[in-house]
């Protein structure tokens, strides 16, 4: 188990300032969460409503919690009273549905639209043009409780680099068209999550602010 405490320092070290590291503990049983917590950690993310809630109900309350998966609307009640970020947003009903919840709450939760960057059908995500649109229609009453801090991209899942490299500064571009265009008067906008273990390093390189990082901390999924 001392090992996940090397694996994260180690990944720590590749990381600059400004760039923050997301544990995602999704699987791991939560005595591999105690351990980190234990030594200073409180970011972690998970991609399952049950699994997260659970490790929320078993686990001090102080974690900052990323809910990094797909959601579905009607399990956003589950999660909303304790995440901080929900990385992945890929529609404007979830984000208007995220904001109702929130809004119930009184709390603000910060979002991620997920843009489909990978050359692969079974990514979630808006194309860049959808989200145009999405961004002109939407009215600031929608998202009264809600931050859109930035965008979420998962690179396709190859071991060409050269590929995941120029989705990476895909995302970071359209990150910058829309900064211009919709947030150049929202500082909150920016962050780009992207980069998992086998890629975040290449993922900074092409600008990302937050990286996701489970299997080269926690060792090996079952
Ligand atoms: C599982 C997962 C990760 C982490 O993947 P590793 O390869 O274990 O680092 C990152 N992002 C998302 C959305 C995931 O589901």
């Amino acid at each position: 188990m001392t090992d996940i405490l090397e694996n994260i320092e180690g990944i720590l070290k590749d990381i600059p300032d400004g760039v923050k590291l997301v544990a995602v503990s999704k699987t791991y049983p939560e005595d591999r969460i105690k351990l980190l917590y234990n030594n200073g950690y409180r970011i972690f993310g998970e991609n399952k409503v049950q699994e997260i809630c659970r490790k929320y109900e078993n686990l001090p309350k102080d974690i900052e919690w990323h809910y990094i998966g797909h959601l579905q609307t009607n399990k956003i009640k589950y999660i909303a009273p304790f995440v901080s970020y929900i990385h992945g947003v890929d529609s404007i009903k979830l984000l208007k549905k995220i904001n109702t919840e929130a809004t119930k709450l009184n709390k603000t939760i910060k979002c991620m639209l997920q843009l489909h960057i990978a050359k692969e059908e079974s990514k979630f995500g808006f194309i860049e043009e959808e989200l145009n649109e999405a961004l002109v229609s939407l009215n600031k009453d929608e998202i009264s409780n809600i931050q859109i801090v930035g965008l979420m991209g998962m690179a396709t899942y190859t071991d060409n680099q050269t590929q995941i490299r120029a989705e990476f500064h895909e995302l970071k571009s359209i990150f910058n068209r829309l900064k211009d265009k919709f947030f150049i008067d929202k500082p909150e906008f920016k962050e780009i999550s992207m980069g998992m273990s086998g890629d975040y390093k290449m993922a900074i390189e092409e600008g990302s602010t937050m990286v996701r990082v489970g299997s080269s901390i926690f060792g090996k999924r079952n």
